[in-house]
């Protein structure tokens, strides 16, 4: 077969050489070390939290060694594309702080690797399919899908490797003639990837967080372009990584098994592969069971879902890095304050099998970072949260933001803030009883006191209150209405001698606490009267009276 002549055929309209995509894509100049990394997720409308995962691991990587980040958009296939998906994602990477050098963005592209978009680059991955054909390293392959379905089922009942290799290549080594006649007529074809591989031979490879691995090499001829001209993943990946100077590839261990192929492809071209990183799959426990992470059965599987939930973006950032890097919580525990960008990321120290992941303990480190956020960003971020998907909640946390800002400051300058909340969509319940419009009486006045103490309670409360008291004055006249009512003044006189008391000075704030929060659990209640104000809290005392 004189490839040459078949390469110019099949690629009549490619007048590029390799050499030419070479310069338009000289290696990059970057101080030694640097990496370079990206994300390359396809517009299917569904970003998996493993995406967050491997979008950390990438962003850190790069811009720890001064190196480039870089959006890539693999949207080969057609069928599966969701409009408006790519501007979703890069909200949604935006929210959590990922910032990419180059690459695709919602105003068109930046950066000299471009285009960053697959279905834009169809010339160059042809011009190095053109050169596979005449390299004898490619070639065209007819079958239809019924004679590939057929292929299959044939395998199969002999039980042995499903796929096209060996002598179920029938086109690998076609003649001439049958080739073009088939072109002659018309007939679609796919390329294929010629494997010199041999599965009894194995390779051996060094992953950049599995370590030292093994794989029998591979023998598939496996399809380069499909019949529309469109390059496969495993072909893309291996032209775009390489022309885009990617220095460390992070990817799902899903993609270990197709490592043979990328491996072979990335020698027959004269290339150097990049590093690979491939992660451990995100597991959850399910009863006493792990399993994957499921699209279909885990709405926590969805990027999208923290959003709607309101985690904010710095809590999950910061669990994810507990999972990626096991030494991340000590760290984090010697350094309370600092921005985890300054925690030395490593790959090293990343998981190899399955990472589990725990939303309630996603919750608890949520927590963590908003006690230790300043009331001001607790209010922006939640009220940005409540805009989009709580409308109601937005209209009254926003409607005096020095009120709410108030109440989210409860308990926050403490040396040990208070851990009450950890997502916004707690928030609504949490704050109800704040506003006039969401508060409702309830809560259980203590049993341990009869109705007319209640009662004596509140009235004396009334007779009593000053809107100017600080703590120790207010609380100096709740223990005078104790004693009155024959309680003990504090919680230790009251354990030292039961007997002699019917209740202490916490039941009278019970009483008050029911009262104005109508609620048994509530924050500080001196700090609840001061932002509710002496007319509401004493309208809620004389209504509860
Ligand atoms: N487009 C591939 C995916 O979404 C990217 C895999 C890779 O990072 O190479 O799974």
């Amino acid at each position: 077969m004189d490839t040459a002549a078949l390469a110019a055929l099949l690629f009549s309209h490619i007048t590029a050489s390799p050499a030419d995509m070479e310069a338009r894509f000289p290696r990059r100049t970057l101080p030694d070390g640097a990496r370079v990394t990206r994300i390359a997720p396809s517009p299917t409308g569904f970003l998996h939290i493993g995406a967050l995962f491997s979008a950390l691991t990438d962003e850190r990587l790069a811009h720890l060694s001064g190196g480039v980040f870089y959006l890539r958009i693999e949207d080969t296939d057609r069928k599966r594309e969701v409009p408006g998906a790519v501007e979703a994602y890069i909200r949604n990477f935006d929210r959590y702080g990922l910032t990419f050098d180059e690459g695709v963005t919602i105003d068109g592209d930046t950066g000299s690797y471009g285009p960053y978009r697959q279905s834009q680059r169809t010339e160059i991955y042809q011009t190095f399919a053109k050169w596979l054909v005449e390299q004898g390293r490619a070639y065209p392959c007819f079958c239809t899908e019924d004679e590939l379905n057929a292929m299959r089922e044939q395998q199969e009942t002999e039980k042995i490797t499903p796929g096209y290799y060996g002598t179920w290549a029938v086109w690998r080594d076609a003649d001439e003639t049958a080739v073009r006649e088939k072109l002659a007529v018309g007939v679609p074809y796919v390329i294929r990837f010629k494997s010199l591989g041999d599965p009894e031979r194995r390779i051996k490879f060094t992953d950049q967080i599995k370590g030292a691995l093994e794989f029998p090499e591979n023998d598939q001829d496996i399809v380069l372009l499909k019949s529309d001209g469109i390059p496969t993943y495993h072909f893309a990946h291996v032209v775009d990584d390489h022309l885009m100077g990617t220095t460390h590839v992070v990817r799902g261990e899903e993609w270990l098994a197709s490592l043979p192929v990328h491996l072979e492809i990335f020698r027959a071209m004269g290339w150097k592969p990049p590093k690979f990183c491939h992660t451990a799959t995100i597991m959850k426990l399910d009863g006493s069971s792990k399993r994957k992470i499921s699209k279909r059965k885990d709405p926590e599987a969805d990027l999208e879902w923290y959003s709607r939930e309101g985690y904010p973006p710095e809590s999950v950032r910061e669990y994810v890095m507990t999972l990626l890097n096991s030494n991340f919580e000590d760290w984090r525990r010697d350094h309370a304050a600092e921005d985890l960008t300054a925690f030395p990321f490593s790959l090293n120290k990343m998981s190899v099998s399955g990472a589990l992941f725990d939303l309630q303990k996603l919750a608890d480190v949520s927590k963590n970072v908003v006690c230790r956020m300043s009331a001001a960003q607790v209010y922006q971020s939640a009220a940005a949260w409540a805009k989009e998907y709580s409308p109601d909640f937005h209209a009254l946390l926003t409607r005096d933001p020095a009120y709410s800002t108030a109440i989210l400051n409860i308990g926050r300058e403490d040396p040990k803030p208070r851990r009450d909340y950890g997502v916004w969509s707690e928030l609504p319940a949490y704050m109800s009883f704040f506003f006039d419009e969401t508060f409702t009486p309830g809560g259980e006045y203590p049993a341990n006191l009869t109705a007319d103490d209640h009662r004596a309670i509140l009235t004396r409360f009334l007779e009593t209150y000053c809107a100017d008291d600080d703590v120790n004055a207010w609380f100096d006249k709740l223990k005078a209405i104790a004693a009155e009512l024959g309680l003990a003044p504090d919680t230790k006189t009251f354990r030292k001698n039961p007997g002699a008391y019917r209740g202490h000075v916490g039941d009278v704030s019970m009483v008050l606490r029911v009262a104005v929060t109508g609620r048994n659990n509530a924050p500080d209640l001196y700090s609840v009267m001061r932002i509710l104000g002496a007319e509401r809290t004493l309208a809620r005392v004389r209504a509860a009276l």
